[in-house]
């Protein structure tokens, strides 16, 4: 079976999402794509759909940086790093450091843990806004340290699902991910799309005068910060 996956996307179960989840299979499958990681932040999907894989999976904040937690069987309430490691592994999940290197501060830090994930996202449709060489730099980290590739669009708005396609082919999606040849198509998002789920996460806090000054400071640096036109391939036997 040849897969076409978008393995990071968040619903409105995120607190800068606003889709649904059949929002999401809806684009999804109009975009061609038959595998998707719905990957809220700290939440979980426990679901299924017709005509598309759904990997069930979640988006941790440690302190190195977020960590995709892949084929989860039970929810993770923790916070550390090592915790959420160990605790994916026991259900016989795979977990996958994502945009490590969105922001500059984490280029050490993720050295020292390369040994305890499987796998770096490579291509991260949102990762290049504040430092462009984001994905190049995970890249050349995942051949360092011999780990898997995975790519996600870290869709928020329907408008970029399928910003990554990533191919691949096996008996399952599990092992079509893990062995065999793969393909990466990715395409930068807009940076107004992240402007706007900033907006979605103050809102769902409760805006407050300063926040709103915060939001709308940034809101001005993404309409004018250029968006990445490279569209990237990359690919691998292994
Ligand atoms: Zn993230
Ligand atoms: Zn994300």
């Amino acid at each position: 079976m040849i897969y076409k996956a978008d393995l990071h996307i968040h619903s409105k179960k995120s607190f800068d999402g606003r889709m649904s989840v059949s929002e999401i299979i809806e684009k999804a499958k109009s975009k061609g794509l038959n595998a998707i990681a719905i990957t809220d932040h700290d939440g979980y999907f426990d679901g299924e759909a017709e005509g598309i894989e759904i990997i069930r999976g979640c988006e941790f904040s440690t302190e190195y940086g977020h960590l995709l937690g892949l084929f989860m069987t039970d929810p993770i309430v923790e916070k550390d790093f090592h915790k959420i490691v160990s605790g994916v592994h026991e259900q016989g999940g795979i977990v996958v450091l994502a945009h490590p290197y969105q922001r500059r501060n984490m280029e050490e830090k993720v050295e020292s843990i390369a040994h305890l994930i499987d796998g770096v996202e490579v291509f991260n449709s949102r990762a290049a806004k504040k430092n462009k060489e984001a994905n190049r730099q995970a890249k050349a980290f995942a051949d360092r340290h011999g780990l898997l590739y995975f790519a996600g669009s870290d869709s928020h708005l329907p408008g970029e699902i399928g910003n990554v396609i990533l191919t691949c082919e096996g008996d399952d999606i599990r092992s079509a991910l893990t062995g065999g040849f793969i393909s990466i198509e990715g395409k930068h998002s807009d940076p107004v799309n992240t402007a706007r789920s900033q907006f979605t996460r103050f809102k769902n806090a409760g805006w407050t005068p300063k926040t709103f000054i915060k939001w709308c400071l940034f809101a001005l640096k993404c309409l004018f910060s250029k968006k990445e036109k490279e569209n990237v391939v990359i690919s691998k036997d292994r």
